[in-house]
């Protein structure tokens, strides 16, 4: 079952009366975290450009998880219920974050869709923000540890133009490798790119066409 939370443009507008945007938004992520470790879940958010393969990753580590764990997952999603459709095919808890064609997610909204999920059966959430490689950043959400999905199909600057995508993130996805040698980008190139910004964010190259990397990135998920 899919259920919906659509962004309210008069509560954005709200928030952004008071003295700092970022700063109320850092409040609520607090509260979301607090909400969450008090019910012993933790909540990991996907950043990464559209067609970066954010959903499809997700879809793989829940079918990976779900048989030991309690597992829900927030689709962030301008306009369309897609992804969600896609997730909740999987029978685990999906709820659509509709931010009418916002383009990030913030933790008001992720707020909200905690209290549409029965926190005392979960112990995961994976949280997919919006396509997009900038203002997410800006915006945490309360999740315990960032993830940020690029594909090899981005090209080889991929990581260098996002340099502040990639400072809040625990994990970096380097996902379609089995495309490197058609697309010609180096998956080492963009990995040393990675460690360059910050030399010690986990970097995981996957391929969810032929399930490289996907155990190693559902072990650093759950060890995250
Ligand atoms: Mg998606
Ligand atoms: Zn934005």
């Amino acid at each position: 079952m899919i259920q919906i939370i659509e962004a309210v443009p008069e509560e954005i507008y709200d928030i952004e009366l008071e003295h700092s945007l970022l700063e109320a938004n850092a409040r609520l992520a607090r509260e979301n975290r607090a909400l969450l470790d008090q019910h012993g879940i933790k909540a990991i958010d996907f950043m990464g450009a559209i067609g970066s393969g954010k959903t499809t990753l997700i879809g793989r580590m829940v079918e990976k998880l779900k048989d030991r764990l309690g597992v829900a997952v927030f689709n962030g999603d301008a306009t369309t219920s897609n992804d969600a459709d896609l997730i909740a095919g999987q029978g685990v808890p999906v709820v659509q974050i509709a931010t009418v064609n916002g383009c990030h997610l913030d933790a008001n909204l992720v707020g909200k869709a905690l209290r549409k999920v029965d926190l005392d059966k979960l112990e995961l959430i994976f949280i997919e923000n919006i396509g997009n490689l900038i203002c997410p950043a800006e915006f945490p959400l309360g999740s315990r540890a960032r993830v940020v999905v690029v594909s090899v199909t981005e090209g080889p600057y991929m990581v260098r133009k996002h340099p502040h995508m990639f400072l809040g993130a625990a994990l970096v996805v380097i996902n379609k490798i089995d495309l490197a040698g058609a697309m010609n980008v180096s998956v080492e190139d963009l990995t040393r790119d990675v460690h360059t910004l910050k030399p010690d964010i986990k970097v995981i190259p996957t391929s969810c066409k032929t399930g490289a990397g996907l155990d190693e990135v559902a072990a650093a998920l759950l060890h995250a």
